[in-house]
């Protein structure tokens, strides 16, 4: 006999094999109430190959066999290329041909962007390497489509659902993607300090081609076929198109230096670049280059709170599951009036979290709506700071419900967990978000009057919403008039994290369950939000909160 399968089991099976998206209620509902109901069977269909085994299987493996740097051949010549598993290409490739990196430019119609934004969180699921590639090539395309005909023949290729990973120049690939290189040793959030030169090789301007030289200390996915650089031009900091390539079909003189150690992001490469006067075609005007690279920066925010959202929910789906599958004390674990708090909370922390990513994917919609735009430059770093900060905490505390086992590399918590730090360092880290959040109130006052809208309509029906938002518009108009900057910047974090939570109670009252929105009042409108999971009053519903966020289907 098996002396294995003779002791006491009390564990649920893995939890895979399941829709990713009919099991999530929260998200269903979201993606209906923003625009593309038309799409819920789309997002149906995704959510079962998403939620398969083999998916899951295919995350774990990228992630297991990180990509190596093969910088020279055998011969010692330069060859600055990157060797994948080929878990990563084929998790790209399936990624790609979902149309997830670049859809809603390939096919720019109503809700495109919210379809987008329900798809990728389901991605985010699954595997989060794969989504820096993507990611920066959905950022990419406005700024590439603004200059009009120099960069055109790029377009088709970054639209195409092709994957392609082979290493020639892109005019002769079926699709291509695009990374970016700002930061540099000295400073990433402050790219004002970056020192790689760029010198035109003949009259400067738009479209032109330069040389550039210097370094660059992060920069991921080295694989791509084209990079937006951050170079100082005579005129000052410029964006430059780099491509691996030039057009006589020599490899660019894009050196890769080293791959990082990363905490997690494993299955991605991101690499140190020597450029050594590589050749780059100015993107917009010298001295310009901010403006362009912060139009893709937005998207790419988006993106890190979609992320965030994604990681959040899986964390927590195997959490609950674990909880419905183990017994402790006599009674499962998702029984124990304890842990149906805990549950419950951590399903609140993540259904907040779906509803503001959605209802900010849909000002990225309307892209012509004047309100919503301004909306979209507030609520994009609001966002991209409040949920990629609850990440860590609601991964570690979903990580805890499965006990010593959630600990464990085999299981499925742990490598999320390393990865959940990361949305809030990159792309602007948390405090540089909410500086950015004082800009935007305090450079187009119609920005506060916008936001001022959108909370005042949940006004009228609950005084803990009513109060909380009074007090935090009367601050906001404060720190707007104030003369010492420095007053705003102290209170940046506090401010940032209120707009958060007002916005969120507000999608919650105007939309919400009542269950949900109850508590999510009583909880989250305190002095303080609550430290750790686990403490919503007496009386809430808690297996109704826990339900909306997984609720056991077949795939
Ligand atoms: C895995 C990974 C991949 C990356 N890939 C890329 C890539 O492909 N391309 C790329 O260009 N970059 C990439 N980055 C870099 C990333 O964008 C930067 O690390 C980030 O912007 C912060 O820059 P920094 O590391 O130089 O920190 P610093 O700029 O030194 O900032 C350190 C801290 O100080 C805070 N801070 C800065 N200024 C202020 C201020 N005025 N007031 C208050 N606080 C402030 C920041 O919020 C941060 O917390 C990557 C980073 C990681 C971890």
């Amino acid at each position: 006999m098996n002396r294995v399968s003779a002791e006491p089991r009390n564990h649920p099976a893995e939890l895979v094999d399941y829709n990713l998206f009919s099991s999530h209620s929260a998200l269903v509902e979201a993606l209906a109430r923003e625009g593309a109901a038309a799409d819920l069977s789309t997002l149906e269909s995704l959510g079962a190959r998403l939620g398969s085994a083999e998916m899951f299987a295919l995350g774990e493996a990228a992630n297991r066999n990180p990509p190596v740097l093969r910088m020279l051949d055998r011969f010692g010549e330069r060859r600055d290329e990157v060797e994948f598993h080929p878990a990563w290409h084929e998790l790209m490739r399936r990624l790609i041909s979902e149309g997830l990196h670049t859809g809603p430019w390939a096919e720019r119609r109503p809700g495109a962007h919210v379809v987008r934004a329900a798809s990728y969180m389901l991605w985010a699921e699954i595997e989060n390497g794969t989504q820096c590639p993507a990611t920066m090539t959905y950022g990419a395309v406005p700024p590439l489509a603004r200059q009009g005909e120099d960069f055109g023949a790029w377009l088709p290729l970054l639209l195409s659902r092709e994957y392609d990973p082979r290493f020639i120049p892109a005019a002769e690939k079926r699709g291509a993607l695009i990374g970016m290189g700002m930061t540099e040793r000295q400073g990433g959030s402050d790219v004002r300090t970056n020192t790689t030169r760029a010198l035109a090789v003949g009259a400067p301007g738009p479209g032109r081609e330069y040389r550039l030289s210097g370094h660059k200390w992060f920069f991921s996915a080295p694989m791509c076929d084209a990079f937006l650089i951050l170079a100082q031009a005579p005129a000052g900091l410029s964006c430059f198109l780099v491509p691996r390539f030039l057009p006589d079909r020599s490899v660019n003189r894009l050196h890769l230096e080293r791959l990082k150690d990363k905490l997690g992001n494993r299955s991605n490469a991101s690499s140190e670049l020597r450029l050594e006067s590589a050749y780059g075609l100015l993107l917009g005007e010298e001295g310009r280059g901010v403006p362009v690279i912060l139009e893709m920066g937005v998207y790419t925010r988006l993106d890190n709170a979609i992320g965030s959202a994604g990681l959040m929910r899986q964390c927590v789906a195997q959490a609950i599951h674990h909880a419905r599958g183990r017994r402790a004390f006599g009674k499962l674990l998702a029984e124990q009036p304890l842990m149906r708090n805990v549950l419950a909370d951590l399903a609140l922390e993540c259904e907040a979290a779906v509803m503001l990513t959605m209802r900010l994917a849909r000002a990225f919609d309307a892209q012509q709506d004047e309100s919503e735009a301004l909306l979209r430059r507030v609520l994009t770093p609001v966002a991209k700071y409040w949920i990629c900060k609850r990440a860590p905490m609601v991964c570690a505390e979903a990580m805890e419900v499965l006990g010593g086992n959630g600990y464990v590399e085999e299981g499925p918590i742990a490598r999320r967990f390393r990865e959940s730090p990361l949305n809030s360092i990159w792309e602007g880290s948390g405090n540089i978000m909410c500086l950015d959040v004082l800009r935007a109130l305090s450079r187009a006052p119609n920005t506060l009057e916008t936001l001022h809208e959108l909370l005042e309509g949940a006004r009228g029906h609950d005084p803990r919403y009513d109060r909380f938002v009074g007090a935090l518009l009367g601050e906001l108009a404060e720190v707007a008039a104030a003369a010492d900057p420095a007053d705003g910047e102290l209170r940046a974090r506090d401010l940032t994290q209120r707009i958060a939570l007002a916005t969120q109670a507000a999608l919650f009252i105007v939309h919400g369950a009542p269950r949900s929105c109850e508590a999510f009042l009583a909880s989250r409108l305190a002095s303080a939000p609550p430290a750790a999971f686990g403490v919503l009053p007496r009386g809430s519903d808690f297996d109704a909160l826990t339900t909306r966020i997984f609720r056991e289907t077949a795939s």
